[in-house]
């Protein structure tokens, strides 16, 4: 039996790996659904699955013929799958030794065939599984078939990842941050919990690029993204919008907690020194909105935001300007305050 090394360190990498694939969250990926189709019916199982094992939880991301959608981590067979490179093959539980007493085996599976799904810095996030109440019995050549839809199946995933990612900053596309904000104002609505959204526009950006180079310009672009990730309280919630225009999605965060973020990335993005470019500065406006937990006005959210980003630029640039409610709170003619306002 071929085993992985397994210190806590790679088990943080392998979940920080999984995390970034960003396969739990968002709508189901019918591709993986027809792999594991095709994995059912090449084995003539009763079920076949695609499971992700994160820190606690054992979740399927694909199903065929399958109802239960996750377990605890420690309770799944796949949890074993993952710590080996090799296929976890059990034709039949109760003649095998190593796993006659396992408590599923208690509740009637019999025959198991798991495939490790392995990233391409070597991490086991899940597997492709195949599983039934009754002894399987197939030819070898099936378990090269099973590998085969594996590598199929994390490719999807890593195809699927790409399509929502900048290629530039390696934060979200627009799309895929268009994606984050619908699933989130959507929990918003049942979940009734603080949520607040900022767009940050750099400015006179195209200045930064004719004094210093588009070279120049994608740098800061790379740098800007990386603080806005660290920023932020849900650091892959960050969108590049369009040229230089970010998004930064804050769930669960107050209008004045998101405030306080996005003036920390103000301040960060003011002292942005790159060792090639020592003359080169750049700033950032913001306009932020927030949807408290009694109110639920989603619709315009967008559009407040956009707003307020319209007059922190029409205000002079480099502050934050907090959409609706009281009237202007716009400390910009003090260059020591924070620089943040309100949109009348
Ligand atoms: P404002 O403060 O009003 O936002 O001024 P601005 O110059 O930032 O805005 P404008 O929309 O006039 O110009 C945006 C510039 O962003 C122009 C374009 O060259 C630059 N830009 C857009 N995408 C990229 C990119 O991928 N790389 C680089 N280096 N520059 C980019
Ligand atoms: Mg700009
Ligand atoms: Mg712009």
């Amino acid at each position: 039996m071929s085993e992985k090394c397994n210190s806590v360190a790679d088990e943080d990498d392998r979940v920080a790996a999984l995390q970034e694939l960003d396969i739990l969250e968002g709508p189901r990926e019918p591709a993986l659904d027809q792999i594991a189709k095709l994995a059912q019916l090449e084995f003539e199982a009763q079920h076949a699955g695609i499971m992700m094992i994160d820190a606690t939880r054992a979740t399927f991301v694909a199903r065929a013929n399958i109802r239960l959608k996750s377990m605890p981590r420690d309770e799944a067979f796949c949890n074993i799958a993952i710590q080996r490179s090799e296929p976890l093959v059990i034709r039949d539980m109760l003649m095998d030794p190593r796993f006659r007493t396992h408590p599923q085996v208690a509740r009637g599976l019999r025959s198991y065939v798991g495939i490790p799904l392995e990233t391409r810095a070597g991490f086991n996030i899940g597997t492709l599984c195949v599983f039934g109440t009754e002894p399987l019995d197939f030819a070898q050549d099936k378990i090269t078939k099973l590998q085969e839809l594996a590598k199929l199946a994390m490719l999807c995933i890593e195809l699927r990842r790409l399509a929502v990612q900048d290629h530039l900053t390696g934060c979200l596309n627009r799309r895929g941050f268009m994606a984050e904000l619908d699933r989130h104002i959507l929990h918003h609505d049942r979940a009734m919990a603080d949520l607040s959204l900022a767009f940050m526009d750099l400015d006179h950006f195209k200045q930064v690029n004719d004094l210093f180079g588009h070279p120049a310009g994608d740098l800061v672009l790379q740098e800007v993204a990386a603080l806005a990730a660290k920023s932020s309280p849900g650091s892959d919630l960050v969108g590049r919008l369009g040229g230089e225009e970010f998004g930064i999605l804050m769930p669960g965060v107050t209008e004045a907690s998101a405030v306080a973020a996005m003036d920390r990335l103000r301040l960060a993005i003011e002292h942005i020194a790159l060792p090639e470019f020592p003359a080169l500065r750049v700033t950032a406006s913001f306009g932020i909105a927030s949807l408290g937990p009694a109110k639920a006005e989603v619709a315009g959210l967008m559009a407040k935001v956009d707003a307020a980003l319209y007059l922190a630029k029409a205000n002079g640039r480099n502050r934050i300007v907090v959409a609706e409610g009281q009237p202007s709170r716009d400390q910009s003619m003090q260059p020591q305050t924070r620089r943040s306002g309100r949109a009348a």
